[in-house]
């Protein structure tokens, strides 16, 4: 048992402060769903935990303007839940309704979903030198890349890790070009979701742009024409309270019955949420096919590197991406 203090302040501008005068083994936490798991496994260390489950104004949602918003603070039930969401994003609504599990929603926080960390075992079960991990204890080395590597991403990897980014959230944000909001020592800033996570590269500890201090206070998605025919599939070993093996967010605009605008991003394979640019360029000004649906997916896959045990995700997410395209064209013509 290692001993941390612990602080509730009230308003985001407290809580900046309390983390910056607590020094470095500060942690927030706020649903802690995942960060208690972490710190039982001696994966994280915090010697303070500042606690923004109540900070005032971070449970906003509002969705009547031309930008979304939602507080960092807003549990993933409610936003699931919210039926202007459900209709105008069904992508949004499904990749927090299919995440977790009813009680994990009901208390974890959206803006600590963005900052999970990867479900690699090798990251999460080898503490205290039981295996290396480059991304829990930098330089030590990796012992999933020569290892049980089913679950590892195909796409991003470096040599030093090859961890799946774990969120379902996060890859509907990429999908939809999100800004994250965030207050830290120096004030506010706002980060392009493409920018708030790092490949691994040669330095996996390093996962998120955020810097010491750093709070996320909000989430902003600017409204799409693509937003109602949208979906968040996602492909797992059962139905359900499973990480993804494989996820697409699909967001598309169709006119005259061609694709005039599309999103596309990738979960469960990669090591940051994946937006493909491939895949939307292969699919814009064509029909939504199957064929055409299944080229779009093998263009966002052919860069993708497998290991010993995981190839079988290349194909799987080159079908879940055109799985993907046909829900989201099926609810364009409904
Ligand atoms: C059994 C199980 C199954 C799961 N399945 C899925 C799944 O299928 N898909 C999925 O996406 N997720 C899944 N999750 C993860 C779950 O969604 C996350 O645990 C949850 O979203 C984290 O939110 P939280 O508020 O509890 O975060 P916490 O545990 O409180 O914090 C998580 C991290 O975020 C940081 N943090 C929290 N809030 C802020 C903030 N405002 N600013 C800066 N840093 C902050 C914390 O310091 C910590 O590092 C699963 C979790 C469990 C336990």
């Amino acid at each position: 048992m290692r001993a941390f203090s612990y602080s509730r302040p009230r308003t985001p501008e407290a809580a900046v402060a309390a983390f910056t005068d607590a020094g470095a083994g500060a942690r927030y936490i706020a649903g802690g769903t995942t960060l208690f798991d972490l710190m039982k496994l001696n994966v994280e260390r915090p010697t303070h935990l500042v606690d923004v489950s109540e900070l005032h104004g971070t449970d906003l949602i509002e969705t009547s303007g031309d930008v979304l918003r939602f507080g960092a603070g807003a549990r993933m039930a409610d936003i699931a839940d919210d039926e202007t969401i459900k209709r105008e994003y069904p992508l949004l609504a499904e990749s927090l309704w299919r995440a977790a599990s009813q009680q994990l929603r009901n208390m974890a926080s959206v803006g600590g979903n963005l900052l999970q960390r990867t479900r690699c075992p090798y990251f999460r079960n080898g503490a205290g030198g039981v295996y290396p991990c480059n991304k829990r204890d930098p330089r030590t080395g990796c012992a999933a890349i020569d290892g049980l590597d089913r679950g590892q991403a195909v796409l991003g990897t470096s040599d030093a890790c090859t961890a799946v980014s774990p969120g379902d959230w996060p890859v509907a944000l990429t999908a939809l070009d999100a800004d994250i909001v965030v207050l830290g020592p120096q004030g506010n800033r706002t980060i392009p979701i493409a920018d708030f996570y790092l490949l691994p590269q040669d330095t996996p500890d390093r996962e998120f742009s955020l810097e010491p201090g750093e709070l996320v206070i909000e989430i902003r998605v600017p409204r799409t024409a693509a937003g109602r025919a949208s979906t968040y599939h996602k492909v797992r070993d059962r139905e359900s309270y499973a990480f993804a093996l494989a996820a697409a967010a699909v967001a598309l605009r169709i006119e005259g019955g061609q694709v005039r605008q599309a999103h596309i991003a990738l979960g469960g394979i990669a090591t940051k949420p994946w937006r493909s640019r491939e895949a939307e360029a292969a699919l814009r000004g064509k029909a939504p096919t199957r064929e055409n649906a299944l080229a779009a997916g093998r263009a966002a896959l052919a860069g993708a590197k497998a290991g010993r045990h995981n190839g079988f995700k290349i194909d799987l997410a080159a079908n879940t991406i055109a799985d993907a395209i046909s829900i989201a064209a099926e609810r364009s013509a409904s």
